[in-house]
């Protein structure tokens, strides 16, 4: 059993199954899943704590962070197995994430030592004014599935770096990985309170961290639908809130792009990670006088994928992460087929063990308003819209409620630099997919993609610390 981690014990409760979606005969282990009550004496644990972390030197706080990002690296591989089998993406992408941890952790090290703030001299005579930075209290950070480690990683390092408490509520499919980097906070020597893992359901331990006063900000990594609640929860009280919610990424494919570099850059991008990735570049706008290289490009190299478990060498593209993910990509299939062209995949495929192996599909001939092209399927599926030139492409491209990433693959300086400057997402891809993005930058959208301000890189000190204005006379 995992128990929950509280005011630094560990605390035991009714247990929930970690299942492997490559294999659902093996279940990865038993976890305790937390109540209101856990949830509350979690907050209650964090505000008793928070107060002194946050006076703590900056070093004492960089040291933390080292010894966690060094904690992560010496288990790499054991921790990089965990997240293939929990979550199905392949042991590649797995212990590419699990080395992202290990970069956050050491770059908001860095920053904790750097210390944000300003002085300067009054407009009036005799005073003096400094600027500086404190954290924002207890934050209540709320994750996703489909990054078990990174996601929960870039909300907590910077947090604990600029000195707040942290309440951790994973996503209840991925609560081992969760579980593993709490025990390398506890075990690097964090104070009890500072950091509390509280595991379980989204309408209890989520809701609890939305409403409860003792949270004063909280960071949510989601679906549009969850990010409605937390919104309209954090508004009622007032809490600071930071969401990063859905995608429907535009890749644009000119007629002059590098063909096989564009079939790669929207091979990455819609299909790895299973498609599962808020980034994921679910449609693509070609133009017409590329369109069929670029489709019978696209289906040749899919033809050249290994869909099979996550955790087996060769493997490309592991299983879809669980029976309701699967079901809803099935019936968009289904929706697809009665719109579109399937040009190729979307069979449900069986493999060695029981799991959620579903052929990566590609549909063609599909309009910018069709179901296909409006909703998040969050799958192995893609669209491709034909489009005339480049100035339809850019209108298709930003005809979405949505607004995260927005990618173009072209040879011409002009329309890569006016698609930079035109397409309505918060980052822009020329030439790379639209998933896979540094630590060391700002990540968010714009529309219904994001709310708030930006995670990470140095942007992210705007959400985990308030500004202080002093005025003194000298
Ligand atoms: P989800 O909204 O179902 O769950 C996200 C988290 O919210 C989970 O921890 C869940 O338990 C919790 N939750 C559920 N109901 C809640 C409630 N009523 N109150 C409080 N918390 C609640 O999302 P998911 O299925 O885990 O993840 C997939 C979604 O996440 C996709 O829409 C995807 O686009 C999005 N996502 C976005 C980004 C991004 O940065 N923009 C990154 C990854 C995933």
């Amino acid at each position: 059993m995992h128990p929950n981690l509280i005011g630094g014990e560990w605390r035991t409760g009714e247990p929930f199954l970690n299942i492997n979606p490559s294999d659902l005969g093996d279940v990865i282990g038993e976890y305790a899943r937390a109540t209101v009550a856990d949830c509350r004496d979690a907050i209650a644990a964090a505000r008793g704590a928070g107060k002194a972390w946050g006076l703590t030197p900056p070093q004492a706080r960089a040291d933390l962070l080292y010894k966690v990002a060094a904690g992560i690296e010496a288990e790499a591989g054991k921790l990089a197995d965990l997240l293939a089998r929990e979550e199905g993406k392949t042991l590649r992408e797995a212990a590419g994430e699990v080395l992202r941890a290990v970069q956050l952790f050491r770059f908001y090290a860095g920053e904790a030592l750097r210390g944000p703030g300003e002085r300067y001299d009054s407009s009036r005579p005799g005073i003096e004014i400094q600027v500086t930075r404190e954290p924002v209290g207890v934050v209540g950070l709320i994750t996703p599935w489909n990054f078990p480690i990174g996601i929960p990683t870039w909300k907590i390092a910077p947090a604990l770096a600029w000195g707040n408490a942290v309440v951790l509520k994973p996503a209840d499919l991925v609560p081992g990985c969760a579980w593993e980097l709490a025990r390398i906070i506890h075990e690097a020597g964090a104070p009890p309170g500072v950091f509390n893992l509280v595991m379980g359901r989204g309408s209890v331990v989520g809701a609890e961290i939305i409403d409860n006063p003792g949270v004063d900000a909280i960071s949510f990594t989601g679906s549009v639908e969850t990010g409605a609640k937390v919104l309209q929860g954090a508004a009622a009280r007032g809490a600071k809130v930071q969401m990063e919610m859905g995608g429907k990424n535009p890749l644009v494919v000119l007629a002059d792009a590098d063909i096989d570099r564009a079939v790669q850059v929207a091979l990455d991008g819609a299909y790895y990670g299973t498609g599962q990735r808020c980034t994921a570049s679910s449609r693509l706008i070609v133009e017409d006088a590329i369109h069929d290289r670029f489709v019978a490009g696209l289906a040749e190299a899919l033809a050249a994928q290994v869909v099979d478990d996550a955790r087996k060498p060769g493997t490309t593209i592991g299983p879809v992460v669980d029976q309701r993910q699967y079901e809803q990509d099935l019936r968009y299939l289904d929706i697809g087929r009665g719109e579109a062209h399937l040009a190729w995949g979307g069979a449900p495929l069986e493999r060695a063990t029981r799991g959620f192996y579903l052929q990566p599909a590609l549909f063609t001939e599909v309009r910018n308003d069709m179901t296909i092209a409006r909703e998040e399927i969050f799958g192995p599926v893609a669209a491709v819209i034909r489009v005339k030139d480049y100035e339809e492409a850019l209108a298709v491209a930003n005809d979405t409620p949505f607004g995260l990433s927005a990618g173009i693959c072209t040879t011409s300086l002009k329309h890569a630099q006016h698609f930079r400057r035109h397409a309505e997402a918060g980052m822009v891809m020329v030439n790379c997919p639209t998933a896979g993005v540094d630590y060391t930058a700002a990540f968010g959208g714009r529309k219904a993609s994001s709310y708030g301000s930006r995670e990470q890189g140095r942007y992210a000190v705007e959400f985990y610390t308030t500004v202080k204005t002093a005025y003194q006379a000298m």
